[in-house]
């Protein structure tokens, strides 16, 4: 399957989802409700938030400057608590490994908690080849999945879609019968959902889930969730696959405790979410229930690259909570789907490139304005905002060289060409002195032909025309006490 999206693929889908105002009108409504309840709960709950996310980076910048040694104690240690342990260098090997399972175990379905690694690797799509059935538990999850779509949200599937839209899809799909007013009751809708997967948690071998922290000394997986599927997927089987990306490795329980504090209230503005699953070993002798055997996959996937670049290893801090995206003026208004990637938004601009390859994604490296709003909010601190600009660098040729895919990313020559212009202005005391005057006599004019001169008019396609003020030099001069050359 190929990874590579251009820059009209982008621009079309773009294009469409700024035009669709239900999806519009439903991100906005859910992003509001989401920032609210973390404001609130941050302001009330917590004495000092800051503190805690400088914690935060500094139990990240420790697990990352460790990881390879953590990882091999984890296994140890894993090994020694009765799970069976799997390196997956890529998306194919991870696969395989599941693919295998499942027909060792002679299975045909497999029951998934929500897990971004899984949608990484395309494991539904790829299992789907193998003519294997992976059902999605997590209730965002289960409604695109009903209507074939990706998730436009790392932590909330469907925020894209109201609960009229949702009543609709559980009539068409799942013959729910429900009427228009059951839209009114999300207790009814969850109904739906639960009836039907309760159906199928009566009777599978193998489930699958995700993981937030792996904890390297104590060998033990942590999962957060909030409606209990994680619990039955990962609890009612016989098998449980847990596929963990290798930058989730963190040392000690205190270690991951601190990240938790850190991702439910950024995540969902909860104070605390509502199951967290500790498995530290499949079924034990005696134990009536749990899983008899346990496989954690660790996904490498080209994050090993990511951890040796000395700069851009700080995106693998990220512990996936979505405030980013929740905060990001841009993602709000065309939703995760244009980003063309598992992972949309801030932090998806910083690892789409760095794990599906920069010439297949690079132009969503400008579905950012560089606010900075979203480095102000991580909780771990990433400076997502600087290493986007520093990934835009890389896309035009001028970066440090060593992202993936670097060497065969299309340049566009109109971008280059502007951006020397520019430099060769910024960088002149006479030739931006001209330019400013120039825009002052005749930047009028763009507001009347900016729509057939070329380039500025894809520009104007989704922008008003600014007012230009061009004066600053002037004004400056007037200023007592400023030398202007
Ligand atoms: S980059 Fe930060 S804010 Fe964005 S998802 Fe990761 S941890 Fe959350």
């Amino acid at each position: 399957m190929s990874n590579f999206h251009s820059t009209k693929q982008y621009e079309e889908i773009v294009h469409t989802k700024l035009h669709d105002k239900q999806m519009r009108e439903n991100l906005k409504s859910g992003m509001r409700t989401l920032k609210k309840n973390r404001k609130n709960t941050i302001a009330n709950r917590y004495k000092d938030w800051e503190a805690l996310r400088e914690l935060g980076r500094k139990v990240k910048q420790n697990a990352l400057a460790k990881l390879p040694e953590l990882l091999e104690r984890f296994e140890q240690n894993a090994i020694k608590n009765g799970f069976k342990v799997h390196w997956a260098s890529d998306a194919k090997e991870a696969n395989e490994v599941i693919l295998a399972l499942m027909h060792k175990n002679d299975a045909n379905i497999i029951l998934k908690g929500k897990s971004m690694a899984s949608e990484e690797i395309h494991l539904n799509h790829y299992l789907q080849e193998h003519s294997i059935d992976a059902k999605e538990t997590d209730l965002g999850e289960l409604i695109i999945q009903l209507i074939d779509e990706p998730p436009v949200h790392i932590v909330v599937p469907a925020i894209h879609k109201n609960r009229y839209e949702v009543r609709d899809i559980f009539n068409d799909k799942l013959g729910a019968g429900l009427k228009d007013e059951d839209a009114e009751s999300i207790e009814t809708l969850n109904g739906v959902a639960r009836g039907h997967l309760r159906q199928k948690f009566k009777d599978f071998k193998i489930g699958l889930s995700g993981v937030n922290f792996a904890i390297a000394d104590e060998g033990a997986i942590w999962l957060i969730e909030n409606e209990g599927n994680g619990r039955m997927s990962t609890t009612a089987c016989d098998i449980h696959i847990a596929i963990c990306g290798i930058e989730k490795i963190v040392e000690s329980f205190e270690d991951a405790s601190i990240l938790d504090m850190l991702l439910v209230p950024s995540a969902t503005g909860a104070n605390i979410s509502c199951y967290n699953n500790i498995i530290a070993h499949p079924r034990q002798k005696g134990e009536l229930d749990g899983p008899k055997e346990v496989h954690i996959i660790l996904l490498d996937n080209n994050r090993s690259k990511i951890l040796a670049d000395s700069h851009y290893y700080r995106s693998l801090s990220c512990i996936r909570c979505g405030t980013c995206l929740n905060h990001c003026p841009v993602y709000d208004k065309i939703g995760g789907h244009a980003y063309l990637s598992t992972y949309p938004g801030p932090i998806g601009e910083v690892v789409s490139p760095q794990i599906f390859g920069i010439d297949n994604c690079a132009p969503m490296l400008n579905l950012c304005s560089l606010c900075g709003r979203c480095s102000e909010v991580c909780p771990v601190k990433i400076p997502l905002a600087e290493l986007i600009r520093d990934l835009r660098s890389e896309k035009a040729g001028e970066g440090r060289g060593g992202v993936v895919g670097y060497a065969n990313v299309h340049r566009n020559a109109l971008e280059r060409r502007s951006f020397a212009v520019f430099t060769y202005i910024a960088t002149s005391g006479f030739m931006w002195r001209i330019t400013a005057s120039m825009v002052r006599i005749f930047g009028g004019m763009g507001k009347i032909f900016g729509g057939i001169i070329p380039g500025l008019n894809s520009w104007l396609r989704y922008r008003a025309y600014p007012d230009l003020d061009a004066s600053l030099h002037a004004n400056l001069k007037k200023m007592q006490g400023v030398i202007y050359e």
